[in-house]
């Protein structure tokens, strides 16, 4: 049974959730407590307690902790990307590649609780002195999402923490067990208790409390649009700081004069990888008259190639779905599309089993094309493997396509145009533009957010996060 961390004790909950593989079914990961709302309230007064001590910290503890955190990520990075592909579904290789992000991401932090600074200020008046500092917010509360199971708590933890800040966790239900290893490397690397506290459990009950109490004073989210308007009510009612990172409609546009592998490989990967559930997908493809049918043909055709299996497999491409509501949904979506009057290319079929006949929750990858932006499936995030394809006649439409969304977190285009390539990264409303790559797959030492209706207040990652996890004083000393 793995337990939640509160005041820097492992502790039973309220009721004990199984988490599940989706490429075999019948495999449980393991038995994980779940908090309910009394439990997640200690927590808070666990790091209420913990949180000044901690803000007083020096900066070389910091260091030290989240350095050993991060070299232990790293070093167990086959062991946790395993654990991470059996209870999320994205590939080996993919989640080992996120377990290294995360490490990366704990080092990267480490090194930046050394480099909080602050700026000294001539006066306007004599005889004055003005020092500008930053100071930790205080208690933070960081609820996460099932699709980056270790990246996502990572980039949360590790800048809350090297800003000095004490931290209650409330990771997705769906996946606890890599943000429990995230709280069991730091809780050994010497965190002092109460400094980090993890409450698995219901959303609509642990993350409510979060939500609720005054003593939370910043809250990140990472999810679905709905839970994140649900956040920000309840952050604006009582005053709290907060931070939204949501979904994404994220347009590819593909020009005439693209390098039609590069293209095609682009497009693959950010639509379908991963099951085609990254909040930065390519789930639309703006592609010009001029190659419009060559680049469909050339999808088709490495389409039927992606190996759709277990996760964990060698070989795989795409793994499952995560369980069998999102995979109800991508379902859902295919009949839409479908009924809108889209023309199915390719896929867009569940398969019971895999290749050793384990029940899971796999679909084949989806492509439509003749689709139109109004149609609903251009418009709503489906959060799976399902991409369709908008025809324009020329740049200027395929840029206008492109921002004709609520969303605005990545966009790409495929162009060997040095022109259309500047124009499009100066005017696509997005927070992360990408020229000739996929539109997902990011640094972890630079800002990663985005616009429009797919995020809320500062940039999350690199030198940025700071914005979030401190906040500013201005001194003025008489001279
Ligand atoms: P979700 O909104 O259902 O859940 C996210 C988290 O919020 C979970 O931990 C959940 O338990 C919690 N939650 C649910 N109801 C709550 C409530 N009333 N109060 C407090 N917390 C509550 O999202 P999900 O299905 O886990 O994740 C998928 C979504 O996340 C997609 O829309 C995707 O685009 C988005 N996402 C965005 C980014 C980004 O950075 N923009 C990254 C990854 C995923």
């Amino acid at each position: 049974m793995f337990k939640n961390l509160i005041g820097g004790e492992w502790v039973e909950g309220a009721r004990v959730s199984r988490n599940i593989n989706p490429s075999d079914t019948r495999d449980v990961v393991g038995e994980f407590a779940q908090a309910d709302a009394a439990q997640a309230t200690q927590a808070i007064a666990a790091a209420t307690q913990a949180q000044s001590a901690w803000g007083l910290s020096t900066p070389q503890q910091r260091f030290d902790i989240l350095d050993a955190a991060g070299a232990e990520i790293l070093a167990r990075k086959a062991e946790l990307g395993d654990l991470l592909a059996r209870e999320e579904g994205k590939t080996l290789p993919e989640a080992i590649g996120e377990v290294v992000r995360a490490g990366n991401i704990f080092k990267f932090f480490a090194g930046e609780a050394l480099r909080i600074g602050g700026e000294v200020v001539p006066s306007v008046r004599p005889g004055v002195g003005v020092e500008v500092t930053r100071e930790p917010m205080g208690v933070v509360g960081l609820i996460t999402p099932w699709n980056f199971p270790i990246a996502i708590p990572a980039w949360k933890i590790a800048p809350a923490l090297a800003c000095g800040n004490a931290v209650v966790i409330k990771p997705a239900d769906l996946v606890p067990g890599s943000a429990w290893a995230i709280a069991d490397i730091l809780h050994r690397a010497g965190l002092p208790a109460g400094v980090l506290n993890l409450v698995m459990g219901r959303g609509s009950e642990v993350g409510q409390v979060l939500l609720n109490d005054k003593r939370v004073n910043a809250i990140s989210f990472t999810g679905s649009v709905a839970t994140g308007q649900r956040i920000a009510q309840a952050c604006i009612a009582r005053m709290a700081k907060f931070q939204l990172e949501m979904g994404g409609k994220n347009p590819m546009v593909v020009l005439d004069d693209a390098d039609l592998d590069v293209a095609v490989s682009a497009a693959l990967n950010s639509g379908f990888f991963s099951t085609g559930q990254r909040c930065t997908a390519s789930s639309r493809l703006i592609v010009t008259e001029g190659i419009h049918d060559r680049f469909i043909a050339a999808m088709a055709e490495k389409m039927k190639a992606l190996k759709v299996d277990d996760a964990r497999k060698k070989g795989t491409d795409i793994g499952p779905v995560v369980d069998d509501k999102q995979l109800a949904q991508n379902l859902e979506y295919v009949a839409i599309a479908k009924a809108e009057g889209a023309r199915l290319v390719a896929g867009g079929e569940a398969i019971d089993s895999n290749s050793d006949g384990a029940p899971g929750y796999y679909m084949r990858p989806a492509l439509f094309a003749e689709t139109t932006a109004p149609m609903r499936i251009n418009r709503e995030e489906v959060f799976g493997p399902v991409v369709s394809v908008i025809r324009a006649k020329n740049y200027e439409e395929a840029l206008a396509l492109a921002n004709d969304t609520e969303f605005g977190l990545s966009a790409g285009i495929a162009t060997t145009s040095l022109k259309y390539a500047t124009h499009f990264k100066r005017h696509v409303q997005a927070g992360m533009v990408m020229v000739n790559l996929p539109t997902a797959g990011v640094d972890y030492h630079v800002p990663f957010g985005g616009r429009k209706g797919s995020s809320y207040g500062p940039r999350e990652q690199g030198r940025y996060a700071a914005e979030f996890y401190t906040t500013v004083k201005t001194a003025y000393t008489a001279a």
